[in-house]
């Protein structure tokens, strides 16, 4: 029984995105991704609610309201995938597929205390998939249990005739790769191991692994990320801008919801969009219009696309060296819902989750021990392109406690 977030086409079932402006939008396909889990006879059994278009760690910025969190309501379950995460830890299905821009998947899957992967980037077919920011969007899958979630990769992973960004790698039995176990040479950046910004239970979940891992017989070795401080404004600049482009098709013209009170076609465009999207969606509509306006593109789009290219060369160096990167999957484990005042509390907490997508490589979220509250503490490793098996493996060799 699998759930699917809000973003996925099932053909005959409305498609929301959480959005108002989706309107009564009724999916006349299948995502690739749906289809290949129906030909394996999964049972899909409904949509979950997320941050509208997936912009969001909170499940706040929903058309729907907010999802609440399993295990203490008044706290978040996380975004943007916040009720798949909320559905499979309460076991409302088995599994759900979730897309991770930055962290989505991976985050939730944390704060609610469950396994959360996204895959190599050019891994699963997003045929189907809302778009948010194409070159970060990756589907990725939420469960309780990591078998099933590699038993659903090898289904879902693979070439596309619909999706030419996918690669023709060959796509491993990862089930049966859980089997073999294997020795890691562990990478920990030296920064976050020492970082005060942490939430202390999870800074000593981070020690107590390493030292799991070092009785275990794995090499860990503690190494220097001078690129740490640039993963968030690159993340937030290339998202924002490739937001602003995926969304302008949504102009009260061509599917979805019209402003009954619109005149003509400027006020169609004007009045759909400004009631059709919520607030958060309209602020990164603006921010990535800002960073792509030809005043100010060289500066911050132009540059943040030559720091990505950074960030992907010193992360795929460093996974060739180590073949696993140990980190948080979050700063903190489930922060209360309307804690914040201002959305920057959000985006500085995408800290850890984004590295993953703005570098390409697959990352693995699991429970490690839970916080004097009683909640989840998540934990994530990243390796390198297509070796979403170490991942598995690794996920396996640790006291995983649910
Ligand atoms: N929280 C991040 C954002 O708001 C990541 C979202 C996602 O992965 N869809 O952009």
């Amino acid at each position: 029984m699998v759930g699917l977030k809000d973003v996925f086409a099932h053909r005959g079932h409305p498609l929301t995105a959480a959005s108002r402006i989706l309107g009564a939008f009724t999916s006349t396909y299948n995502a690739t991704v749906v289809q290949r889990l129906v030909d394996e006879d999964a049972i899909i059994i409904g949509r979950h609610n997320c941050d509208e278009f997936g912009m969001g760690s909170s499940t706040e910025h929903s058309a729907y309201g907010p999802t609440l969190h399993p295990l203490d309501k008044s706290r978040s379950p996380g975004g943007s995938s916040g009720g798949s995460a909320a559905a499979v830890a309460a076991e409302l299905c088995d599994a759900a597929l979730g897309s991770d821009t930055g962290g989505s998947v991976r985050q939730p899957a944390s704060f609610c205390g469950i396994y959360g992967m996204k895959p190599t980037y050019a891994r699963v077919s997003r045929y189907g998939l809302v778009a948010y920011a194409s070159s970060f969007d990756t589907v990725g899958i939420l469960t309780r249990d990591l078998s099933i979630m590699a038993r659903m990769l090898s289904v879902i992973a693979g070439p596309d005739d619909f999706d030419s960004t996918v690669s023709s790698h060959p796509v491993p039995d990862y089930f049966a790769s859980l089997k073999a176990s294997k020795q890691f040479r562990v990478a920990v950046i030296k920064d976050i191991m020492e970082s005060a910004d942490l939430q202390p239970e999870v800074r000593d979940a981070l020690h107590r692994s390493v030292a799991e891992l070092k009785s275990k017989g794995h090499l860990v070795e503690t190494v220097d990320f001078a690129l740490l401080k640039y993963l968030l404004p690159t993340y937030y600049i290339l998202a924002t801008a490739e937001a602003s482009a995926n969304l302008a098709r949504y102009d009260g013209v061509r599917y979805g919801y019209r402003s009954p009170e619109s005149s003509d076609i400027e006020s169609v465009y004007k009045r759909t969009r400004s009631s059709g999207f919520g607030k958060e969606v309209q602020r990164r509509i603006m921010l990535g219009t800002f960073v792509l306006s030809s005043d100010y593109q060289d500066t911050y789009y132009a540059q943040a696309q030559k720091v990505r290219r950074l960030i992907r060369e010193e992360t795929v160096k460093l996974l060739r060296k180590y073949n696993i990167l140990l980190l948080p999957t979050s700063p903190t484990t489930a922060f209360p819902l309307g804690n914040t005042t201002s959305p920057l509390t959000h985006y500085l907490a995408d800290i850890f989750s984004v590295q993953a997508n703005v570098a390409g490589v697959p990352a693995l979220s699991f429970p490690y021990g839970k916080d004097k509250n009683g909640l989840p503490i998540g934990l994530q490793a990243l390796s390198n392109d297509f070796e979403e098996t170490s991942l598995f493996q690794f996920a396996q060799t640790l006291t995983v406690d649910h």
